[in-house]
């Protein structure tokens, strides 16, 4: 197996599972939760420590562009969630946590890895859908990809826990995250005239749910729309179980640009799986312009033969 690929399914297996204990023992103990982010934090934190210290070990040269740094968690006042999430990772010093954490402080460029620890953090909360998302980007193109899935299950009814991957020019496959089964996936053949699926955040802040409403409407009742946190819409995409992924910005917050560590993984499995991804424009998403794809307009993901169709659906309804 490809190197890089083998350490990155490792690191966010690994990732994956410390998110999972974190759920399971945090979220339940604290009543509060509505409240309190400190499960995302210590898992967030924790997550990030295990991908980069695995990765930098492997690949010491490459930089890593991941989502927290532990600026933070250096001040006095939060030595009690330091402790906490080194109750997770039991052999290593404070120390090493912090130092794992800002590994992911690199700057991108022609070759890169990008993190995002927990993505869908509200998901997390509300022991929804999240994932771990780690990516390879070259020349300002995603070509590896890996999703860690906690609560995603391989096969419908089954247990939770999924990992997706890809490599550029080599397919996508999905994994059980604690079994052995694997098998390649593929996007499905959907057309205009067939009933269409649509992936929308579950989060109404993220999105325009009112403009994706209308480009849904285009397919009167041969549309349907399923709502999940994180990357895991690409995941479900690229094996077929939906159409389409609508990722339109949010009037409220025009300045708002998609960060690459939330679509890079996600990207490469999708396209790997036979599907495409833009902007909502139909332009090619640009991950050479640093933490942001910030010459990008929101984000569409198809299953191929319905990306024109959307693109100029979206701009009719404007
Ligand atoms: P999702 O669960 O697909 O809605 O995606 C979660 C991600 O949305 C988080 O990791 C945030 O980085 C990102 N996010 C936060 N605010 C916005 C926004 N206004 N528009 C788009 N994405 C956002
Ligand atoms: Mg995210």
């Amino acid at each position: 197996m490809n190197p890089y690929l083998q350490i990155a399914i490792e690191a966010v297996q690994e990732a994956s599972r410390i998110c999972r204990q974190v759920q399971a023992q945090l979220i339940s103990e604290d009543t509060l939760i509505k409240k309190d982010r400190s499960p995302v934090t210590v898992a967030d934190f924790a997550s990030q420590a295990v991908v980069c210290r695995m990765i930098h070990e492997h690949f010491p040269q490459m930089a890593i562009v991941g989502e927290e740094d532990a600026q933070s968690l250096r001040q006095e006042e939060n030595e009690e969630l330091l402790a906490k999430i080194q109750t997770f990772l039991p052999d290593w010093s404070v120390q090493d946590i912090l130092d794992s954490i800002d590994l992911g402080n690199g700057q991108s460029g022609e070759r890169f890895w990008t993190l995002d620890p927990i993505d869908g953090t509200k998901g997390f909360l509300r022991g929804q859908q999240y994932a771990v998302a780690l990516s390879l980007i070259e020349h300002g193109q995603p070509v590896l990809g890996v999703l860690g899935c906690p609560n995603l299950p391989y096969e419908e009814g089954g247990q939770p826990g999924t990992l997706a991957y890809a490599v550029k020019g080599q397919g996508t496959f999905v994994r059980e995250m604690e079994g052995k089964r694997l098998k390649a996936i593929h996007v499905a053949q959907k057309k205009e005239q067939d009933t269409v699926r649509f992936l929308e955040s579950v989060e109404a802040g993220h999105a325009n749910h009112g403009l994706q409403g209308a480009v849904m409407s285009a397919f009167g009742r041969r549309a349907q729309s399923v709502r999940y946190d994180s990357q895991v819409k690409y995941a479900v995409l690229a094996r077929g179980e939906a159409d389409v992924y609508l990722r339109l910005p949010n009037p409220s917050q025009p300045d708002y640009r998609e960060k690459i560590w939330d679509h890079a993984a996600g990207v490469v499995i999708v396209r790997e799986a036979g599907g495409r991804v833009s902007d909502m424009f139909g332009r090619e998403l640009d991950f050479s312009r640093g933490k942001k794809l910030s010459d990008n307009r929101g984000v569409v993901a198809t299953n191929g033969n319905l990306h024109k169709m959307i693109v100029e659906t979206i701009k009719k309804a404007q």
